[in-house]
């Protein structure tokens, strides 16, 4: 039986509405704002969703809309002023919202994060480096006339993979730069000219050395950081030498559920919260004793 673990990040439950930028003399009364500030957005009396009086639009702001939630306009509010040192606090990232916020709120940060991480790093047109606006479904459009390219936000496809040996024991790695006994499964990026087959094949083995087969589909989870989709698999280790040379893994290995459950008690190994498909995937195979 699969381990029922809602993913954090998923079903925003936004209709769509037009795409506008809307000048804060157009806000409706019921209109709720998100106010984003780089990868943080601002908590205001525990929720992220701000009605518009509790707003300062003396600043440098710019709003968009997202969609309708409920019977309410999302709009995003680009903060674009230094935050003060006294608001500090009341700036959260995405995965402290979604460990605080109800799923669906989560959610809904979530996807006004990675539109608005895709409009602040589009301003510029690819093509000729002329300014651009706004277009349709969030779209881009140069404003250089003989150009006029348009471009879309993209979603950058990642694998994430459990892989388990013929012991039954599950591949852990981890970073350098994660916190101390930190483990997770292995992920990466999809390449260009690549099945996702191929991608969980090729990072397997770059990172671990382990050569895979029988690469299943499991589930997937949207990634607002700033604007993936992780793709979720179970793989067959066919070969079990570790070899971690690519710089990726400082450390990587096999672990028995027992084992992996003693360390857990142990607080030797930490692995990610009951949010993400990485952890899904751990759970998963545990389920599957
Ligand atoms: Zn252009």
């Amino acid at each position: 039986m699969a381990p029922s673990l809602p993913f954090a990040f998923a079903k925003s439950n936004l209709s769509a509405v037009d795409v506008n930028v809307i000048s804060p003399d157009r806000i409706d009364a019921d209109d709720l704002l998100i106010s984003i500030h780089e990868d943080r957005i601002k908590i205001h009396n525990d929720s992220p969703l701000i009605h518009p009086r509790n707003i300062d639009f003396s600043i440098n702001n710019h709003l968009i809309t997202l969609g309708k939630f409920n019977s309410n306009r999302i709009l995003i509010n680009f903060h674009r002023s230094p935050i003060e040192d006294s608001e500090q606090d009341d700036w959260l990232n995405i995965r402290f919202i979604a460990m605080n916020q109800p799923a669906t709120i989560a959610s809904l940060c979530a996807h006004a994060s990675a539109i608005a991480h895709w409009h602040n790093h589009h301003q510029f047109c690819g093509l000729c480096g002329s300014v651009t606006e706004i277009g349709k479904e969030h779209s881009r459009i140069c404003q250089n006339e003989d150009c006029n390219h348009s471009q879309f936000p993209r979603v950058d496809p990642a694998v994430i993979m459990s892989v388990i040996n013929e012991k039954d024991e599950i591949l852990l790695g981890r970073q350098a730069s994660w916190d101390e006994n930190r483990f997770s499964v292995v992920a990466g990026f999809l390449s260009h000219g690549e099945t996702l087959e191929e991608c969980v094949a090729r990072e397997v083995k770059e990172e671990t050395g382990i050569t895979v087969d029988s690469i299943e589909y499991i589930a997937s989870q949207p990634w607002p950081f700033p604007g993936s989709i992780m793709l979720g698999f179970q793989a067959t280790a066919k070969k079990q030498a570790i070899i971690t040379d690519d710089d990726e893994l400082e450390e990587a290995m096999w672990i028995s559920r027992e084992e992996l459950q003693r360390k857990r008690a142990l607080k030797e190994i930490f692995i990610s919260p009951k949010l993400s498909i990485s952890r899904y995937l751990i759970d998963l195979w545990i389920e599957q004793k």
